[in-house]
């Protein structure tokens, strides 16, 4: 049976409910608090995150500032 994992808005408890194929979300209710105030969580299965992190240019420092002194 898939168990769902779940987390309740009010007390941020995560739970987890074994829902049937009669069952709905909307009837399960916080165990904690008897809230219906919750949320279904993703399983950390398939949780990912992208990160792309800014590199600095490394051709910055390439300016021709050099001045032609020739005398
Ligand atoms: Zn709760």
């Amino acid at each position: 049976m898939p168990i769902y994992e779940f987390k309740c808005r009010d007390c941020n408890k995560k739970f987890e409910t074994i829902l049937t194929s009669s069952a709905k979300v909307s009837t399960v209710i916080c165990p904690e608090c008897k809230s219906k105030n919750i949320m279904k969580t993703i399983s950390s299965s398939s949780y990912r995150l992208s990160t792309s992190s800014s590199g600095i240019p490394s051709g910055a420092l390439s300016g021709c500032s050099s001045k032609g002194g020739f005398s």
